[in-house]
């Protein structure tokens, strides 16, 4: 029988993630502890099927048979019956310390527990649960359906059986994994974002508009996007969220974040999903 996930968070990565794993062919359990996050993630999965299918990469059939595998729940112990669940909710210490607790209690004894958290330690998020050998990184990258990568992170519990399953999953729904060990940003976060962190301090400072910085990182070093646009797409309180992480973990003032960073998201200028960042947007928040 094909193994069952369970996504925790509907937000911009956890419907990213339950797209992928219904498109390949397992039975998804959605989890937001808002509805209207739930309603929002459908729609989007929704939306970005009939991408697909406009661009000719899958048929309706396959949109339909997607959907029908995904169901949304806001109760927890919906995870009940899943061999994977994946945590993708709001990147918060205290907040993922506490779900994994509850996950422990409430998932199948065997099932892994996967977090896609761009910057929380495994060992620690391990640490409180009673299986930490079977508490692992599964870091996608944004847009979940488009991008290839999978950081898979090992903690210093995580076995080898579970590393082993977490690659060949990944592989299931046709993503490339890259086995890193545990360390505060891993090595995607730990490499871009001190590059979003001085885009921010160059703005700040003055030295350009960010208009100006996003094109030269742009036709100045073949990066498809500007690392402010990057910024607004990954979400500033994630990317400060993510800062503060690496800053406390590896105690370097390097990582310190911008304090126009902080700003912007004291404001609510959030990037992309709010609607304003260091660019605006047409969109609405939900
Ligand atoms: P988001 O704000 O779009 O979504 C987070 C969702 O989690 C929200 O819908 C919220 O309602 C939900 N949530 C909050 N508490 C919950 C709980 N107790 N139970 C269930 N759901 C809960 O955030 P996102 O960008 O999707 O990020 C989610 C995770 O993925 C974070 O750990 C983030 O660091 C990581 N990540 C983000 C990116 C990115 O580019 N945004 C890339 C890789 C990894």
């Amino acid at each position: 029988m094909t193994d069952r996930i369970a996504v925790i968070g509907a937000g911009q990565m956890g419907n990213g993630i339950a797209h992928v794993f219904a498109q390949g062919g397992f039975p998804v359990a959605m989890i937001d502890v808002r509805e209207a996050a739930l309603e929002k993630g459908r729609a989007t999965i929704a939306s970005n099927l009939d991408r697909q299918v406009k661009k000719g990469t899958i048929d309706a059939a396959v949109k339909e048979a997607t959907l029908g595998r995904i169901t949304t729940s806001t109760a927890l112990d919906a995870c009940a019956g899943a061999a994977l669940v994946i945590e993708a909710a709001t990147e918060n210490v205290e907040l993922k310390y506490r779900i994994f607790g509850d996950l422990d209690r409430l998932a199948a004894p065997g099932a892994i527990l996967a977090t896609n958290t761009s910057s929380i330690a495994i060992t620690e998020i391990g640490a409180r649960t009673k299986r930490p050998e079977l508490v692992i990184g599964m870091h996608f990258m944004n847009p979940v359906p488009v991008m290839q990568l999978v950081e898979v992170i090992r903690g210093i519990a995580t076995s080898d059986a579970t590393t082993a399953r977490t690659l060949e999953l990944s592989r299931a729904v046709g993503k490339t994994p890259v086995e890193v060990n545990d360390s505060p940003g891993f090595v995607a976060n730990r490499i871009l974002m001190p590059m979003i962190n001085e885009a921010i301090y160059t703005v700040m400072e003055g030295v350009a508009t960010p208009e100006a910085v996003d094109t030269v990182m742009k036709l100045g070093m073949n990066h498809p996007m500007g690392p402010l646009a990057l910024a607004d797409f990954i979400g500033l309180d994630t990317c400060l969220a993510i800062l503060e992480v690496m800053h406390a973990g590896l105690g370097d003032p390097k990582y310190r974040p911008c304090p126009l960073l902080r700003k912007y998201v004291a404001a609510g200028w959030l990037g992309k999903k709010s609607g304003r960042g260091f660019h605006t947007y047409a969109a609405v928040k939900g």
